[in-house]
């Protein structure tokens, strides 16, 4: 023992380090939901990735701005089917990405464009995160919501259910893996309020409640082996589309992701009025802010503090924000997506 005094959990460390360094953080919180782990062989990406046609990019089956060239969201990875039946339907087990609990299922293609789907909570560095494995053939006889299941654990097969006009393909066939933030657990209230009249057929595990991160970064900052991958600090390093302030001070998502909210003593000193908050260009709040109201310029309930040009420019298909003139305002859809956070 070099340091006696440090005593054994520093032996450990030291041990890992120089002798397995690599596997060091080999242990890391996301597994890949099929075998297919092509993601590695860079300039092979269409090993790993259905793009939307055969014409198209590698991209197209990303995360991202990837869709209608630029103008759509797509909120997840479309991973590529690696083993087929006699009639060439896919037959892949998809695996939970990580120990959790099965919240939700859907069994009904017609109800989703994500056809048959299940959405598993993940708590990692105290954070929920919520999979979603989309148009499966089939969920696993027997699985139930409440469930819970381990990372690895097969959960379903791979199919090409969903309710869209336009059919997935046998040869685009793929699992639709999210990794998402869940905005506000009063959604299905807030949904038949913001749209009367519509069908919300799955409760707060509608899709416009998940917001995505993007899962091809974060498999890929797993498996840098120098670099130990955290989902915090994944969250708190995002870009900033936009900030903004909501005069809300009491909505699920401070006590859901309490650690992503910011010190600030004249805040908890003066009373808190409201949060300045820094969004990604998915809506997703990374960094939430307490203000005092003697920190508050102007009356209203949902303001709009600043917008990073070239982060809009480069992704702007959430079309959150929107210049007019010289000035930048919020659209409809921001302010819808800020009302259903604080609602
Ligand atoms: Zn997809």
């Amino acid at each position: 023992m070099i340091f006696p005094i440090a005593g054994r959990p520093l032996c450990i460390a030291v041990a890992l380090s120089l002798g397995f360094g690599i596997r060091l953080f080999a242990q890391q919180p996301f597994q890949f939901p099929t075998a297919n782990h092509a993601l590695y062989d860079v300039g092979d990406e269409l090993k790993f990735l259905a793009p939307t046609a055969p014409d198209k990019p590698w991209t197209t089956g990303s995360f991202g701005c990837v869709r209608s060239d630029g103008h759509q969201m797509h909120e997840g990875l479309d991973i590529r089917c690696l083993q087929r039946d006699r009639h060439g339907e896919p037959t892949d087990p998809v695996m939970a990405t990580a120990d959790g609990t099965v919240v939700y299922f859907n069994t009904r293609p017609s109800l989703s464009n994500y056809g048959n789907y299940i959405v598993v909570r993940h708590v990692i560095e105290g954070l929920e995160i919520y999979s979603l494995y989309a148009h499966l053939r089939e969920i696993r006889p027997g699985l139930q919501v409440g469930q819970p299941v381990k990372a690895g654990e097969v959960i379903a097969t791979m199919g090409r259910t969903s309710n869209t006009s336009e059919t997935i393909t046998k040869d685009r066939a793929h699992v639709h893996f999210e990794l998402n933030v869940l905005v506000n657990d009063n959604f299905a209230s807030w949904y038949k309020k913001a749209f009367s009249g519509q069908r919300n057929d799955h409760g707060e595990w509608n899709g416009q409640n998940l917001d995505g991160l993007n899962d091809h970064e974060i498999l890929l900052a797993e498996h840098n082996p120098v670099t130990k991958f955290s989902l915090l600090n994944f969250l708190r390093g995002q870009t900033e589309l936009c900030r903004v302030f909501v005069r809300a001070t009491n909505f699920p998502y401070l006590k859901r992701y309490a650690a992503l909210v910011l010190p600030n003593p004249r805040a908890e000193k003066e009373g808190v009025a409201g949060y300045e908050i820094a969004l990604n260009y998915n809506a997703v709040p990374f960094a939430l802010m307490p203000r005092a109201a003697s920190e508050i310029q102007g009356k209203a309930r949902i303001q709009l503090l600043s917008v990073n040009e070239a982060n809009q420019m480069a992704n702007p298909c959430r079309h959150l924000v929107v210049k007019r003139g010289s000035h930048w305002q919020l659209t409809d859809s921001g302010i819808r997506e800020l009302e259903m956070l604080i609602y």
